[in-house]
């Protein structure tokens, strides 16, 4: 029985960044406040914990004064950075250099749409961190779209200019797409003032087609990641998809041992939250329960 660790998976570059500098700074100080889950991995955060990483809540922020806070890879609105004026604290910023240019760019969006009473539409989880620091680009104005469900939302006879949170799938952001278009037509606006902007992380996009390829290449396929991980749910699905012998695991004992009876490979992969030494930890723990 072969037990492999995908060489893609694990965290990508925004993550590795903002874990990076809270270690580098944890080298000089015994504490430091991150504004909201560093990465959605509980294992990872009770590692930094150990460390002296506390993490805060918007609410806790509003009560700190004269401090030093991390403001993790899924960037905050501009509310954030005006009250950390206001209590005098002290911003580390670790926003993603990709979520940052797509703030800019709604940003941009919004002020030229805002002349001609245009909408900007943005197909992402309502109440995730990255959307959050999105919308307030917009001053909470623009119009989040979830599902197809949610097109209703939107006036089709006014411009629109739609964006994706970065890291949802591709292919329900072309469906979504299609759909606002097909309305568009209905009614006589397919010209007018719209945009659609390729806002996907390469990142998490680009791993879909090698878990593809992973998934098919392993008998039973095993995904290690945090709940919360948006991108973690978006690529075990793909996973599922292509090798209905997929499971979803958060840590190593949620592993079962009759997963792998008949089995004569196993894969290891992740999201781009999960960090590198728990899939090893993980392989290690399916190789000690593997029959021989
Ligand atoms: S998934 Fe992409 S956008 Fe999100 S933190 Fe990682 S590199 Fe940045």
């Amino acid at each position: 029985m072969k037990v492999t660790i995908d060489q893609y998976s694990g965290f990508c570059f925004g993550v590795v960044y903002a874990i990076e500098m809270a270690e580098e700074i944890l080298k000089t100080q015994d504490t430091l406040y991150c504004l909201g889950d560093i990465v959605h991995n509980n294992r990872e955060i009770d590692r930094l914990k150990k460390l002296g990483l506390q993490i805060i809540t918007h609410k806790e922020l509003e009560h700190i004064f004269n401090a030093t806070v991390l403001i993790r890879a899924h960037g905050e609105p501009p509310e954030t950075y005006a009250l950390a004026l206001k209590n005098n604290i002290k911003l580390l910023d670790a926003s993603c250099p990709v979520v940052l240019k797509l703030q800019r760019q709604i940003k941009e969006g919004y002020e030229k749409l805002e002349e001609v009473g245009g909408q900007i539409v943005i197909f992402g989880k309502e109440g995730h961190a990255e959307v959050k620091g999105l919308l307030g680009q917009t001053k909470g104005n623009a119009i989040t779209i979830a599902s197809i469900q949610d097109l209703h939302k939107i006036d089709f006879s006014k411009p629109l200019s739609v964006y994706s949170q970065t890291t949802k799938n591709p292919n329900a952001y072309k469906e979504i797409v299609q759909e606002i278009e097909k309305r568009l037509k209905l009614n006589n606006n397919d010209r007018l003032g719209y945009v659609v902007h390729d806002t996907l992380c390469r990142q998490v996009s680009g791993r879909e087609p090698q878990l593809t390829e992973f998934s098919n290449d392993n008998d039973v396929i095993v995904f290690v990641s945090g709940k919360k991980s948006s991108n973690g749910k978006m690529l075990f699905q793909s996973c599922k998809k292509q090798n209905k012998n997929s499971y979803f695991i958060s840590n190593e004992e949620d592993i079962k041992q009759e997963w792998f009876v008949n089995a004569k490979s196993v894969g290891v992969c992740g999201a781009t939250s999960t960090p590198r030494w728990l899939m090893e930890s993980v392989k290690d723990t399916i190789e000690q329960i593997l029959p021989n």
